[in-house]
């Protein structure tokens, strides 16, 4: 086979400054339904940039997670400012990036590569979404006794983000406890061994508590129902969503029909958005904008 002669990573970032368009994207598995290319590509637009974002779906392609290294290289070698990474990616690629940023680190896992000066940095911007959509939609909700039901990728993020918020305490509930134990063990080191807990039961954990987030995946189109007893739920509880699709999961339905204050799944989801736009591009999105546009599509 004949040799290829492939740039190296700085004689590509040079040429990709003198471009005047974004070109991003996201890798993973069954991402076709994802919102990513619609929020980025309007809010680009609004500003007068030009930004396309692609999907690079693993099964579609033939490939798997084994590819990712290939697919980075790809990626920069063909100009791209950066990607997004979703599962089964984003505890994967961290050993595939010269770089992580703090909050990366804590959590152990990124959702946003940037390509600059022929490095890969890792972010994350799961927890800044959260964080985000929370401060929005649930100003002076009491942060005393928090309580998480899952602890998987989206629920690391949240957590930390709730604790990077101040809360004095959160209970993690998992139906798979040693991923419970897991979180709880990572942000002891972290935030101190206070201010978060493991517990057997959502009802265990409600007692005392003023706010319930949902951090697993029950509620969405693909896993209907509740993730927990809704007789537990209680008019002076906050309830918090991840679950985004659909934004009107059962969970919230049931709170709200009690009076309790909700936020859903859409922010967090928004924010994370805007968050990666503005390390991809470098301009501060509209987030206002971008929230509305989410909530039209
Ligand atoms: P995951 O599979 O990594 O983790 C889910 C966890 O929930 C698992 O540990 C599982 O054991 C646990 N679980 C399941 N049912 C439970 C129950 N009834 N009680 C307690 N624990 C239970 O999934 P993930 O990647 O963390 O995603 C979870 C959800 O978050 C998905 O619906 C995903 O779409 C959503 N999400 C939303 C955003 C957003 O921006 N809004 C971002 C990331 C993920």
């Amino acid at each position: 086979m004949a040799h290829m002669n492939v740039p190296n990573r700085d004689e590509k970032t040079q040429s990709m400054s003198l471009a005047n368009s974004v070109l991003v994207g996201l890798i993973g598995e069954g991402i076709g339904p994802s919102r990513s290319p619609f929020m980025h590509e309007t809010e680009a637009a609004a500003l007068g940039i030009k930004l396309i974002y692609r999907l690079i779906d693993l099964p579609v392609l033939g490939l798997d997670v084994s590819s990712l290294e290939v697919l980075l290289h790809a990626a920069e070698l063909m100009g791209f400012s950066g990607v997004n990474v979703t599962h089964p990616c984003k505890q994967a690629v961290i050993p595939l990036l010269d770089g992580l940023s703090d909050e990366a680190r804590a959590l152990g896992a990124v959702n946003t590569v940037l390509f600059r000066e022929g490095k890969r940095m890792g972010h994350n911007t799961d927890w800044f979404g959260f964080a985000e959509a929370f401060r929005l939609r649930m100003p002076g909700a009491s942060l005393e006794r928090v309580v998480q039901l899952g602890a998987g990728g989206a629920g690391a993020a949240v957590a930390y983000a709730i604790l990077k918020m101040g809360a004095k305490h959160i209970v993690i509930v998992d139906v798979d406890p040693q991923r419970a134990d897991d979180v709880v063990q990572k942000f002891s080191a972290l935030f101190g061994a206070d201010r978060i807990s493991g517990a057997a039961s959502a009802a265990e954990a409600l007692i005392g508590a003023t706010g319930l987030i949902n951090a697993t995946p029950i509620g969405m189109a693909a896993h209907p129902g509740l993730p927990l007893d809704s007789a537990l739920l209680r008019p002076d509880l906050w309830v918090a969503e991840v679950v985004y699709f659909p934004l009107e999961t059962a969970l919230l339905k049931a709170a709200r029909e009690i009076g309790c204050r909700t936020v859903d799944g859409g922010g967090m989801a928004v924010f994370q958005a805007a968050e990666a736009f503005r390390l991809f591009t470098g301009i501060v999105p509209d987030a206002a904008r971008m929230l509305a546009n989410f909530a039209a599509e």
